[in-house]
């Protein structure tokens, strides 16, 4: 019987109400698949924070290491700067455990109403490939003349060779695996002077490894403009930190709600833990309501049980996802329906089990 060691970090807001049903789901999952599954919660939050001045303990990336998996909500809250709780707790974890490829699947589900018109499930089926440990998310530069008139802020972006060509490494091999075999990158060589060009550059270069697949590139203002327009275009999509993540925004809201959107912040090489979350965030203005959507977080334990080899859980939980949403009947608010977070959890559970 495989066994798997999972950490939980609820972390904050709906953070706490969506991961309990992850847990239902892959727990029933698990029954009906002949797993073990054990699941260590840590209570790391922005609670932490106010109690401690730290968002983690000074050991947690240590706590972690041995675990096959991190699960994780969402971190950040009113009463702690973004900046402080993403790089408490998010942004070290991803960086000490060299979750280079943060991997986010956008894809229309039968049932939901895209807000594009016309758009029918099979039009809206891309991968996002985001770089995640480099590029523009960084802590290197500061501010001068601090209160004076000349105050000057520098904020440096970092892309080094073998993290560019891993990134880009990865999304060529995703690409290669589908049906489109279609790599679009995503740019800025007109405005950033040397990251972007050295991009496209690696990019080009690696091409030549991959003649099955069909590459293209677009500046990143014509990217998000192309992607409302005609998402059917695309199949596998890779950029920047930067990029990538606001092209993971912008592709799950053309699905219907960003609510159902997962990623997962992987470790290919497996010497270490990879960790699952959905794409939302905290969401402060529903949170202790009982009306977020789970599917988000439920996509991402999915997309862990991939990770760890076991497909069969993969498509179980899959294919509970696409019968529920599918069927209707226990929709969250967000998708046009009335069911609690827990209702929907409960549909997916009694899906598993019927199936
Ligand atoms: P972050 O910076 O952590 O990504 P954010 O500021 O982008 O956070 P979210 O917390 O993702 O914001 O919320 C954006 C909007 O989407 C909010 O109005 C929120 O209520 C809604 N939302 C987010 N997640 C869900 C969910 N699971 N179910 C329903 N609505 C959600
Ligand atoms: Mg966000």
């Amino acid at each position: 019987m495989s066994s798997y060691k999972i950490a939980v970090i609820p972390g904050d807001g709906i953070g706490k109400e969506v991961i309990p049903e992850g847990i239902r789901v892959l727990e029933a999952a698990a029954a009906s698949a002949g797993v073990k599954l054990s699941f260590t919660h840590f209570d790391w939050s922005c609670e932490t924070y106010h109690q401690t001045g730290r968002m983690m303990p000074v050991d947690g990336l240590e706590q972690l290491r041995g675990f096959d998996a991190i699960f994780l909500g969402a971190v950040g809250f009113p009463g702690v700067p973004d900046h402080l709780s993403l790089w408490g707790l998010l942004l070290p974890i991803r960086r000490a455990f060299n979750q280079y490829v943060n991997l986010r699947p956008v894809r229309l589900f039968e049932g939901l109403q895209s807000p594009l018109a016309n758009k029918k499930p099979g039009d809206i089926d891309f991968y996002v490939v985001r770089e995640n440990v480099e590029g523009e998310y960084s802590a290197i530069g500061g501010i001068q003349y601090e209160g004076t008139d000349e105050e000057v802020v520098l904020q440096q972006s970092v892309f080094t060779r073998k993290g560019t060509d891993r990134i880009l490494r990865y999304a060529f091999e995703l690409a290669q695996s589908r049906d489109k075999k279609h790599l679009s990158s995503a740019t800025k060589s007109n405005g950033l002077f040397h990251s972007m060009p050295y991009w496209d550059k690696r990019f080009a270069d690696m091409a030549e490894d991959y003649p099955e697949v069909k590459t293209d590139q677009f500046h990143i203002d014509i990217f998000t403009a192309n992607l409302v327009r005609m998402p059917e275009y695309y199949d596998v999509i890779v950029g920047s930190n930067l990029f990538g993540d606001i092209l993971s925004d912008l592709g799950p809201a053309c699905t219907g709600t960003i609510a159902i959107a997962p990623s997962a912040n992987i470790n290919p090489e497996k010497e270490f833990p990879s960790m699952f979350e959905p794409v939302h965030g905290s969401a402060p203005d529903i949170a202790g309501q009982n009306i977020a959507n789970p599917l988000g977080t439920v996509w991402a334990a999915a997309m862990m049980m991939q990770h760890l080899g076991n497909q069969t859980m993969h498509d179980q939980i899959m294919a509970a996802m696409e019968a529920v949403i599918r069927e209707g009947k226990a929709l969250t608010r967000d998708m046009g329906g009335t069911a609690s977070t827990q209702e929907l959890g409960q549909a997916l559970v009694d899906q598993i089990a019927s199936g």
